[in-house]
């Protein structure tokens, strides 16, 4: 059962590039890039992988609507997050603005993180793919065959949209 689902996942995935005109930042190959950085740098955690990029974090209040947004000046890059999330909150943040300034860093926009999910354009879904890749462990949900993917996120404490995301559900 299992196997059929990551069978068909995969299957899903190659569609999904085969029918994507949007270049070649997309799904697998932001995948492989997380990938590449977690193991060059033997960390998943965002924050320190900020630190060896050279990119600083700033906590701020940004209001209620905004997590975070990455900012790239030509002398420094920063990753804003808002001083009002949690510690896991700000580590999905994190993340998700470390995507940005790995993958977009020559595309002249600033990324602002809406609290709403509702801006799904090509550059968020990258950003968001990148973070599920970083934050959300290989192989978790061969760990837990008979569990549902909402039981998983529970059980592991983690965000269901960036499961959701990783695994290509
Ligand atoms: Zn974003």
């Amino acid at each position: 059962m299992l196997k059929f689902q990551i069978r068909r996942n995969i299957r899903q995935r190659n569609i999904e590039i085969v029918n994507n005109n949007l270049g070649v930042f997309y799904l697998d190959y932001v995948r492989d890039i997380a990938q590449h950085m977690m193991k060059k740098y033997k960390t998943n955690d965002p924050f320190e992988l900020a630190e060896y990029l050279n990119i600083k974090i700033m906590y701020e209040d940004l209001g209620k609507h905004i997590n975070g947004f990455y900012q790239s000046c030509p002398k420094v890059k920063i990753i804003h997050i808002n001083n009002k999330l949690g510690s896991e909150a700000r580590r999905i943040v994190c993340a998700h603005e470390l995507g940005h300034a790995v993958l977009h860093s020559k595309v002249n926009i600033i990324f602002v993180q809406k609290h709403t999910f509702c801006d799904k354009g090509k550059f968020e879904r990258q950003a968001i793919i990148f973070a599920a890749e970083l934050l959300i462990p290989n192989g978790l949900l061969l760990e837990h065959p008979d569990y549902s993917i909402d039981q998983i996120a529970a059980l592991h404490n983690i965000s269901l949209e960036l499961l959701k995301h990783k695994y290509n559900i």
